[in-house]
């Protein structure tokens, strides 16, 4: 949810179609995930959270142990454009008819009887101690998929967790470079990898897209620094793209070198648009490292 929010619905229009153009297979997923991503793009320019605030003893004790900055339940959430997302991401997936239409459809007409009390979903989803027992009530007595509920209350509070996760990053320490797999703000794994202008590399988070910079050569999963286990695979056609693998931990995280690509990059947009990479790191034996739930 960077950039000039204004423009950003527009820029990823035009790159959802150069994708479309350069591979018309990804045309009904790109046109699906395009409406949800210009959805959020408009949400977030309507969102306002309380940003982070945190006393410096304890940004030092988290910088000494190598802890993240946040914990998820400390998430702030803008309850009220995060609410009014969440009806639209629903009406996006039931005219898109797809595997998710039957639960959103339940979902939707559940917020409109007022049924779900936000707060309580909002708090379920962002617990971290209680291994999804509250969300999954909420879906049980909701009547309707588990899944389909984490993506639509996910992707209906992304504006506000990437707005707070930047609010949160001022207190990263700008001299220590953090040189960890995981994301230095929330804690969780990276979703993509990408290498910019000067050849840095950089990790995005994959719930609360935070980037940090890492050294190119370092597997986020495992922290494996040894040249002879860590290899990529690319294809000839798309020099843009490759996949760092890791024959320690057998995992693999896509990588856009930006430098090669001439137009807007959108790291949600290309973690979608690079499946056939997961496919083909997945027939070589490796494991993709992100967790399920951020897997389309
Ligand atoms: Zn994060
Ligand atoms: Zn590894």
């Amino acid at each position: 949810m960077t950039g000039i929010l204004n423009e950003t619905p527009d820029k990823i229009k035009k790159t959802a179609n150069a994708i479309k153009k350069q591979r018309p297979a990804y045309s009904k997923i790109l046109d699906f995930y395009e409406k949800i991503f210009t959805a959020q793009e408009k949400s977030a320019a309507k969102t306002e959270i309380k940003p982070a605030h945190l006393a410096d003893d304890i940004i030092s004790i988290k910088a000494k142990e190598n802890f993240p900055l946040i914990n998820l339940s400390e998430f702030s959430v803008d309850i009220n454009s995060s609410r009014k997302l969440f009806k639209k991401i629903c009406k996006i997936i039931n005219k898109s008819e797809n595997h998710m239409s039957s639960a959103a459809e339940v979902l939707f007409a559940a917020n409109e009887k007022k049924m779900i009390a936000f707060d309580d979903l909002y708090a379920a989803l962002l617990n971290d101690n209680d291994d999804g027992a509250a969300f999954e009530n909420i879906a049980l007595k909701l009547k309707t998929d588990k899944d389909t509920l984490a993506f639509i209350t996910y992707n209906s509070i992304k504006p506000s967790l990437s707005m707070f996760a930047e609010s949160a990053s001022k207190y990263l320490d700008k001299d220590n470079p953090w040189e960890k797999g995981y994301c230095p703000v929330c804690g969780n794994t990276p979703v993509i990898s990408t290498f910019e202008s000067d050849g840095q590399r950089f990790l995005t988070c994959s719930f609360c897209w935070h980037k940090w910079s890492v050294t190119r050569l370092f597997c986020p999963f495992c922290e494996n620094k040894d040249s002879k286990s860590l290899h990529y695979l690319f294809s000839e056609d798309e020099k843009e793209y490759r996949i760092d693998v890791c024959d320690k931990c057998n995992k693999y995280i896509k990588n856009v070198d930006t430098r090669i690509i001439d137009r807007f990059i959108y790291p949600p947009l290309e973690q979608i648009a690079t499946l056939h990479l997961d496919i083909m790191a997945k027939n070589k034996g490796f494991e993709s490292g992100v967790p399920l739930e951020f897997q389309v």
